[in-house]
């Protein structure tokens, strides 16, 4: 039994394109940042979701960076960001010396609560501040509630970046996640949807700011013959290599989200009977990739834990894990205020009883039967 490969949770997949763009990179010498993929993996992950323009960079983390930089937040400004996420979204708020503030998530859709965001808003307000900027996650390829989350940021005037670095592919409305906010970002490491092995991208329609984004990514050169610098700068742009993968994988997105549904169906199918088992909702205003299938157990019907399943798939080799620890329980954000959906603390509740399964588009049927089987086993 424990001969057979593993079953991951979500690991890169190849789409057989790869090689002839890595090919032209090895051939033309353009073994740098910089070059002919790079400029056609922006242009092309501008078109696939409706934006102006994109930046590829070396990491989502990177993309999240920039967006912060480029609305000015600085030392001790306020930076709103969802709880229930990976530390990724939050890290680069630190990194410009801000102070972050998070919120929770809504039970309908686990991404950030529009009436929590309001609360918090209000109550900044009646301090006579106002956060710079607000990072919106969406989670496991759900796209949050952007109808109802941008009527109050634009109330406040407040911007809206958007992490989509596991919604890449997803909808809201009739729009493609990522294109909501005044900045969308991308992740393209190894666990998600499409990979370059590590890379990100940062979408805008604002050209200049993406422009600014460039020239930060660079070392923040000034144009002059000799290196002359005059602001702080950064190495984040993504080789050319490595994008060349990207337009591949790119080609093969919409099959991966194929799957990755069918997938998650099919959990649905087998496990929705059992009393307490439910799975992450289906928001009404959009589609979701289902990037991860995320189950959740009802504490009060079923008596063995998120923990004990997780433990119980790894004896038989099989990927999975908790849904992300909220932010707000995290020890790296000890005393940070946030703001929950209502008297409950929804993002600590999914935390709690919540499980990511594989999800990953190379299992087979069969693969994804055993876990099924595994998964009843452990809880009747
Ligand atoms: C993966 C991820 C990131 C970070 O992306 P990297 O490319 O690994 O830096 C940011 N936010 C969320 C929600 C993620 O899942």
């Amino acid at each position: 039994m424990l001969n057979r490969d593993r079953i991951y949770l979500s690991s890169p997949h190849m789409s057989g394109l790869e090689q002839r763009y890595i090919s032209e990179a090895f051939e033309t010498n353009w073994i740098a940042p910089l070059g002919r993929n790079v400029d056609c993996f922006e242009k092309e992950l501008a078109e696939y979701v409706g934006s102006k323009g994109a930046v590829a960079l070396s990491s989502g983390t990177a993309a999240i960076h920039l967006a912060l930089l480029l609305l000015d937040v600085g030392k001790d400004d306020i930076v709103f960001c969802s709880s229930l996420t990976f530390v990724a979204s939050a890290n680069p708020i630190l990194y410009q010396g801000a102070i972050p503030v998070f919120i929770d998530s809504a039970p309908d859709t686990w991404n950030m609560s529009p009436e929590a965001l309001e609360n918090a808003l209000k109550d900044y307000a009646a301090k006579g501040l106002k956060p710079k900027a607000v990072i919106v996650v969406n989670l496991y390829g759900q796209s949050a509630d952007y109808k109802r989350l941008k009527d109050i940021c634009d109330e406040y005037e407040v911007p809206i970046i958007e992490d989509a670095a596991e919604s890449l592919g997803a909808s809201c409305g009739t729009q493609k996640s990522g294109t909501l906010g005044k900045f969308g970002t991308f992740s393209f490491n190894g666990n998600k949807i499409i990979t370059t092995s590590g890379g990100g991208m940062l979408v805008s329609d604002d050209m200049d700011l993406l422009s600014k984004a460039r020239f930060y990514a660079t070392q923040a050169k000034d144009p002059a013959r000799h290196y002359q610098h005059s602001q702080v700068g950064y190495n984040y742009r993504l080789s050319n290599v490595l994008a060349g993968i990207g337009r591949a994988q790119l080609q093969v997105l919409d099959d991966r989200i194929s799957r990755k549904r069918e997938i998650y169906n099919f959990y649905c199918e087998a496990l929705s009977e059992i009393e307490g088992i439910s799975f992450m909702p289906d928001a009404v205003y959009g589609k979701s990739t289902r990037w991860l299938t995320a189950m959740m157990l009802d504490p009060d019907k079923i008596k063995v834990s998120a923990g004990d399943i997780v433990d119980y798939l790894e004896q038989y080799n099989i990927e999975s894990r908790p849904v992300w620890k909220p932010l707000h329980m995290q020890p790296l954000f000890k005393g940070v205020e946030y703001y929950k959906h209502s008297d409950n603390d929804v993002s600590r509740e999914l935390f709690e009883g919540g499980i990511c399964l594989p999800s990953d588009t190379k299992m087979s049927q069969e693969d994804q039967m055993l876990v099924i089987g595994k998964i009843k086993d452990r809880l009747i």
